[in-house]
């Protein structure tokens, strides 16, 4: 896969994000070597935004696409809840502010599900835009 957003849930989260919000249309994914990493050392991490590795930039491991789509989904409007809210401060807050910007932008309330309690959004809630 060239680019994250040849995966489906990546896809139709941007597509729906976008649309609703198109102050989001600038931002990138790309691979990054770092996330691989920090995958391997613990399986809950597949993505990250940190400017070190771009502005307005969602970085991913490659095993995201092997996640189901509700996953990826949920996945990804938690990443893009950083950027929508780049506060910075102690790093559990960070991750409640992330999934209050979903839900202040989108009304999307992020689940976390399955034995690693990872981010699931169901994708009907993103699907035809
Ligand atoms: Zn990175
Ligand atoms: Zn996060």
């Amino acid at each position: 896969m060239f680019n994250p957003r040849e995966c489906a849930g990546i896809n139709i989260t941007m597509q729906f994000a976008v649309q609703r919000c198109p102050e989001l249309a600038d931002v990138q994914h790309r691979w990054c070597d770092e996330c691989e990493r920090a995958h391997e050392q613990d399986p809950r991490l597949f993505a990250h935004v940190n400017p070190a590795c771009g502005e307005r930039t969602v970085c991913w491991s490659r095993t995201v696409a092997r996640l189901p789509l509700g996953n990826q989904v949920g996945l990804c409007l938690h990443e893009l809840g950083h950027l929508l809210d780049p506060r910075s401060g102690d790093p559990v807050e960070q991750e409640q502010h992330a999934d209050l910007a979903v839900f202040d932008q989108f009304g999307i309330e992020m689940q976390y599900r399955g034995e690693t309690e990872l981010e699931w959004v169901d994708p009907q809630e993103v699907a035809g835009g």
